[in-house]
């Protein structure tokens, strides 16, 4: 499978970067899925004249504006058939009143599996602090024999790390963000895992940079820092 990074910004309106928010496109030969919308998807793929008809999934994980902004863009575009997953019913209500399609909730678990790629959410606490029961899902995405896990927010303290991660259970690449977590505690979970790359988006301050490219080389797993537009064959 084929991940490309779409939009790798953190969400902090004082970006200096021209950057776009969150969003990842895995491709799996001639099918594809989107995870989180927070770059102008269907502008960047209609630039390379990209078949949208590819698109079969679309997953939301949670309802920041960093990660669900151009969802919208993506329910007008004629051409996207997808199934479209949203994090809880109350987005499902919001967006149900604006757009004629349907929409799937996300459930904890495996809730999707079209045969070429199963899709299942370990949740995070990131919301839990400021919006009470909203939901926040991160991803582990199975397809070709290959596990891919994108961690989606998560809180300061790591409490919600995925533990089958940190019990050393194999995926082929973490996706993880570094804005919440302090990079020392981020590796400190990172090391206990089973990875044999680890991409680190969503980067605040960016300031961070700094030291983790500084990482670079000296971890068990390959330490990857993408940019927008950044393709990797897993
Ligand atoms: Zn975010
Ligand atoms: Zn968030």
């Amino acid at each position: 499978m084929k991940v490309r990074f779409l939009g790798t910004n953190h969400g902090m309106e004082d970006s200096k970067t021209s950057k776009n928010r969150q969003s990842i496109l895995l491709e799996i030969g001639n099918r594809s899925y989107i995870f989180d919308a927070g770059a102008p998807v269907v502008d960047i793929l209609e630039k390379e004249n990209y078949d949208l008809s590819r698109v079969k999934g679309i997953f939301i994980s949670h309802a920041h504006t960093d990660h669900i902004q151009y969802l919208s863009q993506l329910c007008s575009c004629e051409k996207i058939n997808a199934k479209i997953y949203l994090p809880d019913f109350d987005v499902m209500g919001e967006y149900a009143n604006k757009y004629n399609r349907k929409f799937f909730k996300i459930c904890e678990g495996a809730f999707y599996n079209d045969l070429f790629v199963k899709v299942s959410s370990v949740k995070t606490k990131h919301l839990i602090d400021w919006e009470g029961n909203s939901i926040c899902h991160g991803f582990l995405i199975e397809a070709e024999d290959k596990r891919v896990h994108i961690t989606s927010d998560m809180t300061p303290n790591l409490g919600d790390f995925p533990k089958y991660l940190a019990k050393g259970e194999r995926v082929d690449m973490i996706i993880s963000e570094c804005s919440h977590p302090e990079i020392t505690d981020l590796f400190e979970m990172l090391e206990k895992c089973n990875a044999d790359r680890v991409a680190i988006i969503h980067v605040y301050p960016e300031i961070k940079y700094d030291e983790l490219n500084s990482r670079k080389g000296k971890n068990d797993f390959e330490l990857i820092l993408p940019d927008d537009g950044d393709e990797y064959e897993i």
